[in-house]
Order: C-alpha cells, then sequence, then structure tokens
C-alpha cells in the first residue's frame, strides 16, 4: 500500500506553491506585527479558487476532494504562509452542503464559491463551557418567522472577514433533553443584515489570529436560515468534524515541514567550533526525530483523507492525524529552535513567530486532551470519562 500523488494533484501543489512565492516573509512579518489580516493572500487564494476546491462542481466549486484539500493547506504552510486567516472558507460549508435545504444550497454555495460571501466564521466555543459544547447557554427561542439569539461566544475566529456566520445555539433547555447533545440547533446568521446588532470585543493572542468574544442581546435571525431540523445541529457539527481535523492536521504538517527545511538548510550553513553545527549529532538528532514523526503523522492524514474521500467516516484517522500532526510538528518547532540557537528568537529569521503559531493545534480547534479521549471511549471502548 503507497499513497503517491497523481500527475494532476502535483500540478495542485506546484500551483498553489508558486502563488504562495507572492507572499514572502517579509509580507507574514508585518502583519504578525500589526495583528492584522492578510487581505492580499486571502484574497488571491479565492480569485483562484482554491478555498472553493471541496464544493460541488453544479454550485459552481472545482468539485476536488478531501486529498487535494489537504495538499493545498499543507502546501501553503509549508512555503512560509498560513492556511489559518482562511482555512474556514474551505470546509465550514459543508454543513450547508450536508444539512441545507435546496433553497439553502443554492442561494448560498454558488455566492461562496465565487468568493462573493465569505463563511469562515463559526460560533461554537462558549466562556463557561469550554470543551464541553452541549453546555452553550446561548438560547435561540423561535418568534413566528424569526428566532430570537440571546447569549455569547468566545474565540469567534474572523468575524470581521465573514459575511456569514455559523452559529450553535440551544433551542431546548438541556434539563429538557434526553440526550444532552439532542436540543442543540445550527443557525446561518447573515452578519450583512445583522453584525450591527452583534457587539464585538476582538481578542488578543500570542500569535495573529482574528478572533473575538461576542455578544447577542435579542438578535433577530430568520427562522428560514436555521440549517436542517431544529434540535439537530450537535450531529451536524459533529458530521463536519472529520474534515476539519484533516484539513488542520494538513496545515500543521506544512509547519512541521517548514520547521525542517528551515533547520536543515541552517544547521548545514552555520558554522561554530569551525565546522557546521549539523555535524554534531546532538543538532541533527532532534530534527531527524521530528521529521520521523511528521513522516507518520502524514501517513495517518493521507489514509484519513482518501478514507473521507471513499465515503467512510474516518472519526479514528481524522483524530489521530491531528493529535500527532499537532504533536510532530511541535517537535520540530523546538527542533528549529535549539538549532537556530539565540537567532531562533530573533524576529527577522521567522522562527519564533512560526513557533508561537505551532503551539496553537495543541489545544485547537479541539484539545489534545479531548481527542485522546473521543479515542479511549468510542475507539477503545473503555470507560466513558466525562
Ligand atoms: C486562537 C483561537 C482560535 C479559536 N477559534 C475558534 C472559532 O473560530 N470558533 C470556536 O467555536 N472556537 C474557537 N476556538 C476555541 C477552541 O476550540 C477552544 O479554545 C478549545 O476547544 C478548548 O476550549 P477551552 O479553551 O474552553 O478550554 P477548556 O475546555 O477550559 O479546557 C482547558 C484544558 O482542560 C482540559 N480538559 C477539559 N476537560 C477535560 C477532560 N474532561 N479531560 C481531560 N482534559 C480536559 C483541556 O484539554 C484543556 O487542556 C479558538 C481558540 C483559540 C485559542
Amino acid at each position: 500500500m503507497k499513497f503517491a500523488l497523481t500527475p494532476e494533484q502535483l500540478r495542485i501543489r506546484d500551483a498553489v506553491a508558486k502563488l504562495c512565492a507572492n507572499y514572502p516573509p517579509e509580507y507574514w512579518r508585518e502583519l504578525d506585527e500589526a495583528r492584522a489580516y492578510p487581505e492580499a493572500f486571502v484574497d488571491h487564494l479565492i480569485r483562484d479558487g482554491w478555498l472553493a476546491c471541496l464544493i460541488p462542481e453544479e454550485y459552481g466549486g472545482a468539485g476536488l476532494g478531501m486529498v487535494e484539500a489537504a495538499l493545498i493547506l499543507e502546501t501553503i504552510n509549508r512555503s512560509g504562509c498560513s492556511g489559518a486567516p482562511a482555512h474556514a472558507q474551505m470546509y465550514t460549508m459543508g454543513t450547508i452542503l450536508r444539512h441545507g435545504s435546496p433553497e439553502q444550497k443554492a442561494r448560498y454555495l454558488p455566492a461562496i464559491a465565487r468568493g462573493e460571501l465569505r463563511l469562515q466564521a463559526f460560533g461554537i466555543t462558549e466562556p463557561e463551557a469550554g470543551s464541553d459544547s452541549t453546555r452553550i447557554r446561548t438560547t435561540a427561542v423561535r418568534d413566528g418567522d424569526w428566532y430570537i439569539i440571546n447569549g455569547g461566544k468566545i474565540f469567534t475566529s474572523r468575524f470581521q472577514h465573514s459575511d456569514l456566520m455559523l452559529l450553535l445555539a440551544r433551542t431546548t433547555p438541556y434539563e429538557a433533553v434526553q440526550r444532552k447533545t439532542d436540543g442543540l440547533s445550527v443557525f446561518l446568521v447573515d452578519l450583512r443584515e445583522s453584525r450591527d446588532q452583534i457587539e464585538v470585543q476582538p481578542i488578543r493572542t500570542m500569535i495573529n489570529h482574528e478572533t473575538n468574544q461576542l455578544f447577542f442581546r435579542d438578535l433577530r435571525v430568520p427562522a428560514e436560515n436555521l440549517i436542517g431540523e431544529e434540535g439537530r445541529g450537535f450531529y451536524y457539527i459533529l458530521d463536519g468534524m472529520n474534515a476539519e481535523r484533516i484539513l488542520v492536521a494538513s496545515e500543521v504538517l506544512g509547519d512541521g515541514y517548514w520547521f525542517i527545511d528551515k533547520a536543515t538548510r541552517y544547521v548545514s550553513e552555520r558554522v561554530v567550533f569551525g565546522r557546521p553545527i549539523g555535524m554534531n549529532q546532538g543538532v541533527q538528532f532532534p530534527i531527524a526525530q521530528a521529521y520521523a514523526q511528521l513522516e507518520a503523522a502524514s501517513l495517518m492524514r493521507w489514509q484519513a483523507a482518501y478514507a473521507f474521500d471513499a465515503g467512510e467516516r474516518p472519526g479514528f484517522e481524522a483524530n489521530a492525524a491531528k493529535l500527532l500532526a499537532s504533536q510532530a510538528t511541535w517537535a520540530a518547532a523546538n527542533a528549529a529552535m535549539d538549532a537556530f540557537g539565540g537567532y531562533g528568537y530573533a524576529r527577522d529569521y521567522d522562527v519564533e513567530r512560526k513557533f508561537r503559531e505551532a503551539r496553537l493545534p495543541l489545544v485547537a480547534p479541539v484539545s489534545n486532551n479531548l481527542v485522546l479521549s473521543y479515542i479511549s471511549q468510542h475507539v477503545l471502548k473503555m470507560p466513558r470519562s466525562y
């Protein structure tokens, strides 16, 4: 069994790498300092159709698979760019595609495919509930042709660069449902109409990541913007998680390979004690170890992506890919920091910026403890821990 990219997939990789070459390290360095959004880069990705790769051709997308989407994101990050400001535009639409009505699909998917509409904000996490999404307190109450939404979200990313936001809210109180995962619903909030009704507090984080706390007070959302059936929202969100895990893993792997590329070049050139530092096994081994971990994580990621494209539900593979990729990249990030010595801390070498960014996937979009908990309970059938 061997995973090998087809000539068409290699062409995609080369085209994305060529696009990324227009956005050199200085571009990302300046954005990082200003905590600014990479407008030009994301516009370019949209213009060239890469973010519409998973939208079927009948809705104007490229109709490509998860393998190609994974390759696109890996290539972006391996090139030194960042997929995070744009990746949600690729997969958040999956909830509409899988569970939306024919009218919702016809109304939104072609416009998303053309890049006229951005759907890259999704509000699930809340301050009190944390990782336990069934405990969210945001409520949506039906009032004729409307739902009235009250509550709030935290860490809602890319809110300022989205036209639409996918929102999870309780339509039946926690105490009134038989299963805690029931009674939650997903809404498509049209921010072009309701942005002014939402109070936004940007959260400054250790990386350049546009993320926010949101407050809803009697936010009115048309009932026709409910996705699928009322009360089934948690399951719709779960349905999208395999795609999210595979794509995040791919992006993270891209970062890992970037660290390896950067570190191997540096240790071959940097001369101390009269010879390249890379001649020392103490310098080589952590880099080699991290590379081996990345390759193993990458195989798990391909396994997950191929299974996804075959119509399976690769819950274990997708979660394991995210877990292993985040750990392997964190190992690569630390190996690169060690290899660069003091220069690892210097802004102009870019390692410190990527190092900060490499910490996030251990925690988000789902923390690795929760992934291990999923594998323990659902795959290995050990007793439920929560
Ligand atoms: C930069 C950034 C961007 C984000 N973007 C979005 C977004 O766009 N939309 C969105 O909805 N969310 C977003 N998030 C939120 C992210 O998904 C959560 O931070 C993450 O799921 C963890 O939730 P929490 O921060 O509340 O941690 P908590 O749930 O409070 O967990 C804290 C720690 O306790 C551990 N823990 C908790 N319960 C258990 C348990 N039962 N067993 C073992 N360990 C446990 C966790 O693993 C973690 O290490 C973002 C977060 C960040 C930092």
